[in-house]
C-alpha cells in the first residue's frame, strides 16, 4: 500500500496525516509547536509508527525559501516566530524520513487540496486567503501553486486606514497596519483588548470586514483570481463571510454582483483544507521522483 504523508506546519499548532492520496485522511495527530527540534521530531515520530513513506508534503507557515535552486531551499527564513528563523525543515525531516519532501507555504498547501478535492476544483486560477491569528494568503494557477520572486505574502498588503475612525496602530511587527496588523486575531486583540471570540459588538465586525473587503479588493484586481476561498478561525466568525461580501463589488462582473456568496467562500474542506493539499503535495513529489528513476 502507498502512503503518503502530509504536515499543515501552522505557527501554532503542527497537524499531521496519513493517506492514500485519494482525499481521505487515514490516520492524523496534531500537537503545538514549540521549538523546531521538538516539533520536528515529533512529525518524524508519527510518520515512522503510521509510514512507511512513499513521500512527504508540508504546509509551513513562512516567510520560505521555496527556490528548488537555492542552497537555502526548505528553510523558513526571517520569521518573527522565536526561535524558527533560518530552520532547515526539509534537511531535518529529510534526516529522520529520507522520503521525497514537497515543501510549500501553508495557504498554497491548502489551496491545492481545495483545487484537488474541494472550492478550488474546476477553476485555473483561485486564492485562498486565511484570517487566522495572522493573515496569508496564497494561490493556484493553471493547477499549480504560484510563486515568483519568493511567494505571495498577501497578509502584508496594504490597505486604506482611517486614523481618526480607527486610531489603533497595528500588530505588524514589520510594517504596523498591513492588512495582517488591522485585521489579524492578533490585531483584533491588541485594538479591542479580547480575543475575536469573546467580541460581538457590530463595530468590531463591521471595522474587520472592511479592511478584508479592501485586502480582497487588491486581491481581485491584481490576480483576478475566479473566486477566494476564506478560510481560518477569524474567518469563521458566525456571520463575518457575509458582511465581507457585501462590500465586494469592486470589478462589474457577475460573480462580485449581488451578495457574492460564490465568490467569496469558506474552504470546502474546512480545518483539513492544509493538509489534505499536503498529502497530494506528497503524491505530486512521488510521482515526479518516479519518474525521475525510470
Ligand atoms: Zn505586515
Amino acid at each position: 500500500m502507498t502512503i503518503f504523508g502530509g504536515i499543515e506546519a501552522g505557527g501554532t499548532r503542527w497537524n499531521c496525516a496519513v493517506g492514500d492520496g485519494g482525499g481521505t485522511i487515514a490516520g492524523s495527530e496534531s500537537f503545538a509547536t514549540t521549538t523546531p527540534e521538538e516539533t520536528i521530531a515529533r512529525a518524524v515520530g508519527f510518520f515512522e509508527r503510521n509510514g512507511p513513506l512513499t513521500a512527504l508534503g508540508v504546509g509551513c507557515f513562512g516567510p520560505l525559501d521555496l527556490d528548488r535552486s537555492s542552497p537555502r531551499w526548505g528553510r523558513i527564513t526571517t520569521t518573527p516566530k522565536p526561535g524558527w528563523s533560518g530552520t532547515d525543515v526539509v534537511s531535518i525531516l529529510r534526516a529522520g524520513l529520507d522520503v521525497p519532501i514537497a515543501f510549500e507555504t501553508d495557504v498554497n498547501a491548502a489551496a491545492v487540496g481545495e483545487a484537488q478535492w474541494g472550492a478550488g476544483e474546476g477553476l485555473e486560477t483561485f486564492s485562498y486567503v486565511t484570517v487566522g491569528t495572522g493573515i496569508g494568503g496564497g494561490a493556484v494557477v493553471n493547477g499549480r501553486p504560484l510563486h515568483g520572486l519568493v511567494h505571495p505574502e498577501l497578509g502584508h498588503i496594504r490597505v486604506p486606514h482611517d486614523r481618526d475612525r480607527d486610531p489603533f496602530a497595528g500588530s505588524c511587527p514589520f510594517h504596523g497596519d498591513c492588512l495582517e496588523g488591522l485585521a489579524s486575531g492578533e490585531a483584533l486583540r491588541q485594538r479591542w483588548g479580547a480575543p475575536g471570540e469573546e467580541l460581538d459588538a457590530p463595530e468590531v465586525w463591521e471595522l474587520e470586514a472592511e479592511y478584508l473587503a479592501l485586502g480582497l479588493a487588491n486581491l481581485v484586481l491584481t490576480l483576478s483570481p475566479e473566486r477566494i476561498i476564506v478560510g481560518g478561525g477569524v474567518a469563521g466568525t458566525p456571520g463575518l463571510l457575509e458582511l465581507v461580501r457585501s462590500r465586494a463589488g469592486y470589478v462589474d462582473v457577475p460573480q462580485l454582483r449581488g451578495d457574492a456568496e460564490d465568490y467569496v467562500v469558506p474552504p470546502a474542506l474546512g480545518p483539513r483544507a492544509g493538509v489534505t493539499g499536503a498529502i497530494e503535495l506528497a503524491r505530486r513529489a512521488g510521482e515526479e521522483d518516479a519518474c525521475a528513476r525510470m
